[in-house]
C-alpha cells in the first residue's frame, strides 16, 4: 500500500451555529498518497475550498480527522501546526491572499522568514522568475493584473520547497499561455516527487493530474483515474 501523505477521515465542517447552521463537508473521507496529483472538481459552494483549508491545517474540521504525514493536525498547538505547515506545505488561496502593502518579491520574501530560511533575496528573484515575473519585483499586488498576482501566490508558495502543494484555483486568471507556462511548472515540480492537489474547475487542467475527484454536497461523488 502507497502510503497516504493527506489523510483525511470522515471530516465534517459545519459553518454557523442554530438555524444559520450550515455543513459545508459532510462526512468525507480521501487519501492522498505521496507524489500523487490529484484534482478536486465540483460545483460552486460544495466544500472544495473548505476540504483544501483543512488539509492544509488552516482551517479546523467540526469532527473527523486530518492527518498530514501521520501525524493528527487537530492534536497540534498552534505553534506546532504553523511550523509544519510553513515546513511542508505550499498553500495557493483562491483570492490570492498577497499582502498589499508588500511588493512582489517582498511577500514572497515573507514566506522565506517564516519557513526559517531567512530572507534570502536571491532566492526570492529567482522564484518570481520561474513564474515569469522577475521584472515586476519591485510592484505590490494592486499594480499587477489578476494573472500576475496568480503567479506570485505560485511563486510564494513553492517559496520553502514545501513536499505538499495545495491550490485552490490556480490556474483561474491565468491567460492560455500563462497557465500552459504553470501546468509545465507542476508537472516538474510533480516529477520531483512533490505531491499536489489542485481545485479546479477547468477539465483540461484536471487532465493533468493523475486522479480527479468531485466532489458534490460536501462528500466525494466520483472519481476517476486519468490515464488508468
Ligand atoms: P467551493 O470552494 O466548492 O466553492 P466552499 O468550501 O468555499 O465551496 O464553501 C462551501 C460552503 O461553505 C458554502 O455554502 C459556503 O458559503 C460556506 N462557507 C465557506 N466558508 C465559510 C465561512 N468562513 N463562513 C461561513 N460559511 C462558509
Ligand atoms: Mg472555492
Amino acid at each position: 500500500m502507497p502510503e497516504a501523505v493527506i489523510r483525511i477521515e470522515n471530516v465534517t465542517k459545519v459553518y454557523g451555529t442554530g438555524e444559520a447552521a450550515a455543513a459545508a463537508l459532510s462526512g468525507i473521507s480521501l487519501d492522498v498518497e505521496r507524489g500523487a496529483w490529484l484534482a478536486i472538481m465540483g460545483p460552486s459552494g460544495h466544500g472544495k475550498s473548505t476540504l483544501l483549508q483543512i488539509m492544509g491545517g488552516l482551517d479546523q474540521p467540526t469532527s473527523g480527522q486530518v492527518h498530514l504525514d501521520g501525524t493528527e493536525l487537530t492534536r497540534l498547538r498552534p505553534a506546532e501546526l504553523a511550523h509544519t505547515r510553513a515546513r511542508s506545505i505550499g498553500f495557493v488561496f483562491q483570492s490570492f491572499n498577497l499582502l498589499s502593502h508588500l511588493t512582489a518579491l517582498e511577500n514572497i520574501e515573507l514566506a522565506l522568514w517564516f519557513g526559517g530560511k531567512g530572507d534570502d533575496r536571491a532566492r526570492g528573484m529567482a522564484l518570481l522568475e520561474s513564474v515569469g515575473l522577475a521584472g515586476k519585483a519591485h510592484l505590490p499586488p494592486g499594480a499587477l493584473s489578476g494573472g500576475q498576482q496568480q503567479r506570485v501566490a505560485v511563486a510564494r508558495a513553492l517559496a520553502n520547497d514545501p513536499d505538499i502543494l495545495l491550490m485552490d484555483e490556480p490556474t483561474g486568471n491565468l491567460d492560455s499561455a500563462s497557465e500552459a507556462e504553470l501546468l509545465s511548472l507542476l508537472s516538474s515540480l510533480h516529477g520531483q516527487g512533490r505531491t499536489i492537489v489542485m481545485v479546479t474547475h477547468n477539465p483540461a487542467v484536471a487532465e493533468r493530474a493523475q486522479r480527479v475527484v468531485h466532489v458534490k454536497d460536501g462528500r466525494i461523488d466520483k472519481e476517476r483515474f486519468n490515464g488508468a
